[in-house]
């Protein structure tokens, strides 16, 4: 059986065919331009792909409600041309299956099914990008709930001495706004990639971070916590983050996992491809 994969973000669309066992057969990638020509556009390459069912890991915030009669629609987005509009309207026509979710819940299935994660009940996989997500798998089922996780939303202690005012329009203090990729170049005028040698801003950096995921340890107690997106190609983050993370929980929760750092904060092991195995494990999860 071969299925059908749709990691859809704010730039591009990630299609893919994937076998059962996880077997990339085919991938493109689609620009994201207006809402009817793109997934028109989508629709159109898996029209004759001969796949057995559907999983969509998408930006959003996005329904994920089936019994809503907004079920698949993006929600409140910043994408205006996007807001309310239903993201399967030109998939059904497929008559296939179709399972839906997020793209961080669908990169941390990936992860858990497929990746460094593999096997592992509960997992979280944070993103740190343009902006910051989390995905979050507990019990092997990624986490809904009243809409889905916003962790990159969460309240983080400003340190005195930062001066940036936080790019989150929401949230003076969240992790996102102090910490995305946009919030390092709001700070510091460039791009991340061109502060490496800069030691103050990854302490910076991994302090933010780590206060977030001392919470994120504290609230959901993942067996796995997975660090991706462009600001952790910056491996120097990895160690600073495992030190604050031990240091923000100062001892209160003793477990092997926690004793064993190295691999409890571990960066994502499937390169760019843990967005379309999600996919492919969301709908295996949903027909079988
Ligand atoms: P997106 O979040 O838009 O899906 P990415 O995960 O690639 O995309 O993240 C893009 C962000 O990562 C940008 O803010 C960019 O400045 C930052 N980034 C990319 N490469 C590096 C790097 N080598 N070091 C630090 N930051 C980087
Ligand atoms: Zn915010």
């Amino acid at each position: 059986m071969r299925y059908g994969a749709l990691e859809a973000g704010g730039t591009k669309m990630v299609c893919a065919v994937i076998e059962e066992n996880g077997t990339v057969l085919e991938k493109v990638s689609i620009p994201t331009e207006a809402p009817e020509k793109t997934m028109k556009a989508v629709a159109g390459w898996f029209a004759d792909k001969e796949i057995a069912g559907f999983g969509v890991a998408a930006f959003g915030p996005i329904c994920l409600d089936e019994k809503s009669p907004r079920y698949g629609y993006i929600l409140e987005t910043t994408k205006s041309e996007w807001k309310y509009y239903d993201l399967l309207q030109e998939l059904r026509p497929l008559g296939v299956p179709i399972a839906v979710d997020t793209d961080v819940n669908g990169a941390c299935l990936g992860e858990a099914v497929y990746g460094c994660a593999k096997g592992l009940s509960d997992v979280l996989y944070l993103t740190v990008g343009t902006g910051i997500g989390a995905g979050i798998v507990i019990g092997g089922r990624t986490v809904r709930g009243m809409l889905h996780p916003e962790a990159g939303h969460v309240r983080v202690m400003k340190r005195a001495n930062d001066p940036l005012k936080s790019v989150c329009a929401y949230h003076e203090n969240c992790v996102e706004g102090l910490a995305s990729g946009s919030a390092i170049r709001a700070r510091y005028g460039v791009p991340a990639a061109e502060l490496t040698e800069r030691g103050d801003v990854w302490e910076l950096e991994a302090d933010y971070l780590a206060q977030a995921i001392a919470g994120y340890i504290c609230t959901v107690s993942p067996k796995k916590i997975i660090l991706g997106g462009g600001v952790m190609h910056q491996e120097k983050l990895f160690p600073l983050i495992r030190t604050k993370v031990a240091e923000y929980l100062n001892g209160y929760l003793v477990t092997g996992e926690l004793q064993d750092m190295e691999h409890y904060i571990c960066p994502s092991a499937l390169k760019d491809n843990q967005g379309i195995l999600g996919c492919l494990a969301l709908i295996l999860q949903k027909i079988k």
